[in-house]
């Protein structure tokens, strides 16, 4: 890249003292210094007013060193999540939160695709390769359930099955709150989990042989430890006791969708001048037939 004359520019938007959002700009910051890109926090205070917010997204879309945006969450009350994803410029909208590239990952034709749910497919799309499995085949023959449908996460994890040819369900609070989670979570042959409850879903839930992703990062008090401990939203041991394959919290989804983060700066970065990625952004997609 530096060969190319290409710096990629990372930043955050933060807003408030959330904990696990502080935790995540600490480790984007070191992964975007470690691996030579230039980094920028707009870290702005608990009573920010949303307009301040816009403004300072704006700069952030002015400063030519930064390739790619990130909007950190949970963000205060006053500041509308909407309002600070549509000032982002789409271009720099690496996590695809911007109107515009939400209907373009929509449409299948993605600009960028969102890192959580990117890894979440990138580790299926690996793990039916390596097992020798047709993995078109096999999305097109799964039901594909998926828990969540924040617009970070669930929602574009639906749009990437969707595109796999997969027969996609889509649960949220109203599905538990019907009644209806635990028939559809009972028929998943992929399950996908976004819904950041500790243990929302356990071996009883799954139908054995299922492929189960755990995006959920919960931290829960541990009186052993005298801390807190990171908990995914399955119980590991009895899905795991069932499960054909199912991805661990630590671990899992979390260190991959710190490279898709990377990859997306990096492809933002060699737009903006124009140049190619060697892989093109939508890597790792199995197009839907027909
Ligand atoms: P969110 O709060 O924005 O959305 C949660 C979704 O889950 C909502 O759609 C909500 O309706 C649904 N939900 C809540 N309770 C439910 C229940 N009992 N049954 C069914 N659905 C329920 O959260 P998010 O940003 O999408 O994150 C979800 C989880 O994933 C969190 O634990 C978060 O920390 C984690 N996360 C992990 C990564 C990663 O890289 N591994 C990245 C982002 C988020």
């Amino acid at each position: 890249m530096a060969g190319e004359g290409l710096r990629p520019g990372l930043a955050t938007v933060i807003a408030g003292d959330s904990y696990p959002a502080h935790a995540y700009e600490r480790r984007v910051r070191r992964l975007a210094e470690d691996l030579g890109c230039h980094y920028a926090c707009e870290a702005l205070p608990a009573d920010v007013a949303e307009a301040d917010a816009v403004a300072a997204t704006g700069k952030l879309n002015a400063d030519p060193r930064i390739s790619g945006i990130l909007v950190l969450r949970p963000l205060p009350p006053q500041v509308s999540e909407a309002a600070l994803y549509r000032a982002l410029d789409p271009l720099k909208d690496i996590e695809c939160v911007h109107p515009v590239n939400a209907g373009l990952l929509a449409l299948d034709r993605p600009r960028f695709v969102p890192s959580t749910p990117a890894s979440v497919f990138h580790l299926l799309d690996r793990y039916l390769e390596e097992s020798g499995d047709d993995a078109a085949e096999f999305y097109r023959s799964s039901s594909v359930v998926i828990v969540g449908r924040s617009a970070n996460v669930g929602r574009p994890a639906a749009m990437l099955a969707m595109q796999r040819g997969a027969t996609v369900i889509s649960c949220d609070v109203h599905s538990a709150r019907a009644g209806l989670l635990h028939d559809h979570v009972a028929a998943a042959d992929i399950l996908v989990v976004a819904a950041g409850v500790p243990g929302l879903l356990g071996g009883e839930h799954v139908k054995d042989g299922v492929i189960a992703v755990d995006v959920g990062i919960n931290a829960v008090p541990d009186q052993v430890i005298g801390g807190v401990r990171l908990v995914g939203d399955l119980d590991y041991d009895s899905v795991a006791a069932r499960a054909r394959a199912v991805t661990p919290v630590p671990g899992g989804v979390g260190p991959v969708t710190y490279t898709r983060l990377l990859h997306n700066t990096v492809a933002a970065a060699r737009a903006g001048l124009g140049v190619a990625m060697a892989r093109p952004w939508t890597e790792g997609l199995v197009s839907a037939p027909g």
